[in-house]
């Protein structure tokens, strides 16, 4: 009994967790509809003007017991009949989508939900029924189409549709992520029901990202723009003015070397690394995942310690890669990433031929405290994910309103902050979107080729399972060899290898032209206001929640 309140996440890579997991689910929808509905009847309102007063929004699909859990109290406790209980039901829930990995998208055995579930489960499975009917009277005899829309299906439920049927708004978390969804994940779904579909674009709180985790960049904004960025951070626009003013330029530059020195110290401390603070500060902090191409991060720091030993005096601008990144428990893939990437810092960090040209710092357990050091130091904000993958990202949007700049794919809010900064105050590299659905569609990729026409390529992956500094003999990172060629390189790492060396290149000849940098950083933070949560919330409530802005009591 108590498993349900001890762990957070439980591993459902087996049929015991993944049964917890949906207890927790059902715990929190049922306990949260039910508080909900509580404070409704205070109001002592019929329960017809429930989606008046209530807004029920499904933040992914975890909470998406909330449907057939308010459908239950409605019809079993509250006597409504079902098209009643339906029409507040649908009124009343609006679904948020994160992802279109299949992979995370969730389902739960038939069986599964039936046994520990059995009234939800028959609502569900009523739920579905009324919906198929309604698909055969607009598409007769079109099975196809119907099995695909279907809630329950092949022994699955399947969270996703049953949010997108329940619901009266449908939303994506960034621009190029909504089109996905419209254009091709949930094609026939937009097909059916066109008007539910909208566009949210993620955003990140100003107040903890930027005011409270840079203090010396918020006074320096408020020195020179006065104070109404802060409730109005679409006004960071003012600062465009400032873009030839080289005090204030130099002043930019001053805080960044300031709280470069402070993470510095405080690597020094934790870690015992010395990182030297005029080197680019390169950061890649975020979930590990195959799609988020840490990989590629990886592969081009080794290319960059081969080329080191082999021309010993090579002029290269000095780096330090910082990563900080979490696997999910049962990622064995991931974890192999972690591990390859602390024997590059091992390899890299301990080389007198490299010492002072390149450094890697893994910071482990990452976390909001760690990321609120890292971001304020950083020059880079490595946003490197397979085009088309990654729905929105928010670390994207906390570099750049730091002045860090992004080097990026076209994917999620990268695109927007890319329309935003314009192609001089942005890295992008690699494959579009578009290219990737392709080569999906149509499954003519060869990791193999690129690894057979490109030295460096081939150089380096072979480092990883023959005797090198990196493999040691071992067989550790057979698995990472396997999955790039065996595999067919599912995240397309080797294909876009020399588009993002090449960026990186420039990057670093950029870095030496101090001034037209911070010029750059200015950009960057001054276009950063749009990504502000104030401006995502307000959408939600304008658009999806219909509520009316009021004043807080003091
Ligand atoms: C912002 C943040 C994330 C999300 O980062 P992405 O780069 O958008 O994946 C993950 N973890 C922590 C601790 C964060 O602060």
């Amino acid at each position: 009994l108590e498993s349900i309140s001890s762990f957070l996440y439980p591993d459902d890579s087996t049929d015991e967790g993944k049964r917890l997991r949906l207890k927790q689910e059902y715990f929190l929808v049922s306990a949260g509809v039910q508080s909900v509905i509580r404070s409704f009847e205070r109001l002592d309102l019929p329960l017809t003007s429930f989606p008046d007063k209530a807004a029920l929004h499904i933040n992914d699909t975890h909470p998406a017991l909330v449907i057939p859990e308010l459908m239950r109290i409605l019809m079993d406790e509250k006597g409504l009949g079902w098209e009643e209980a339906w029409d507040v039901t649908q009124s009343s829930v609006s679904y948020t989508n994160h992802t279109t990995l299949s992979e995370a998208l969730e389902s739960w055995p038939v069986d599964m939900v039936r046994s520990l579930l059995p009234r939800i489960f028959m609502i569900i499975e009523e739920i579905n029924e009324r919906f198929c009917q309604d698909l055969w009277r607009t598409y007769p005899g079109d099975f196809d189409r119907i099995a695909d829309l279907a809630i329950v299906a092949d022994g699955q439920v399947k969270m996703a549709h049953l949010s997108i049927v329940g619901s009266h708004s449908v939303n994506g978390v960034a621009k190029l992520h909504t089109e996905i969804l419209k254009k091709r994940e949930m094609k026939r779904f937009y097909d059916t029901f066109p008007e539910r579909f909208n566009n949210k674009t993620n955003g990140i709180t100003h107040r903890r990202w930027l005011m409270h985790a840079n203090k010396p960049l918020t006074s320096a904004i408020t020195e020179a723009i006065g104070d109404s960025w802060i409730e109005q951070p679409k006004r960071l626009e003012d600062l465009l003015n400032k873009q030839e003013d080289h005090a204030f330029l130099d002043r930019l530059h001053d805080i960044k070397q300031e709280n470069k020195q402070n993470l510095v110290d405080w690597v020094q401390e934790t870690q015992g690394i010395a990182v030297d603070p005029a080197s680019i500060f390169d950061v890649h902090i975020k979930r590990l995942h195959g799609y988020k191409r840490q990989l590629l991060n990886a592969l081009h720091i080794m290319h960059l310690y081969n080329e080191i030993k082999s021309d010993p005096t090579l002029d290269i601008v000095p780096r330090t890669f910082f990563f900080g990144a979490k696997a999910a428990s049962s990622y064995h893939f991931a974890k192999k990433v972690i591990q390859l990437i602390n024997r590059i810092a091992h390899v890299v960090n301990n080389d007198r031929d490299v010492k002072d040209k390149i450094k890697v710092v893994f910071l482990p357990n990452y976390s909001v405290s760690i990321a609120e050091r890292v971001i304020p130091a950083s020059n880079v904000s490595e946003q490197i994910s397979t085009a088309s993958k990654e729905a929105s990202g928010t670390g994207n949007m906390k570099f750049m309103m730091n002045g860090a700049l992004t080097v990026g794919t076209m994917d999620g809010a990268n695109v927007e902050i890319h329309d935003l900064v314009g192609d001089d105050n942005i890295y992008t590299f690699g494959m579009s979107s578009e290219e990737v659905l392709e080569y999906y569609r149509n499954g003519s990729y060869s990791s193999r080729e690129i690894y057979e026409n490109d030295s460096r390529v081939r150089h380096t992956l072979d480092q990883l399972v023959h005797y090198s500094p990196f493999s040691k003999g071992e067989t550790d990172f057979q698995e990472i060899y396997d999955a790039l060629l065996t595999y067919n390189d599912e995240f397309f790492v080797l294909k876009d290898f020399a588009s993002y060396l090449f960026t990186q290149q420039k990057v670093s000849r950029d870095f030496l032209n101090q001034r037209e940098w911070n010029k750059k950083s200015l950009i960057n933070i001054a276009k950063s206001g749009k990504f502000s949560s104030d401006r995502t919330i307000q959408e939600y409530a304008t658009d999806i929640w219909q509520i009316q802005r009021t004043r807080m009591l003091k």
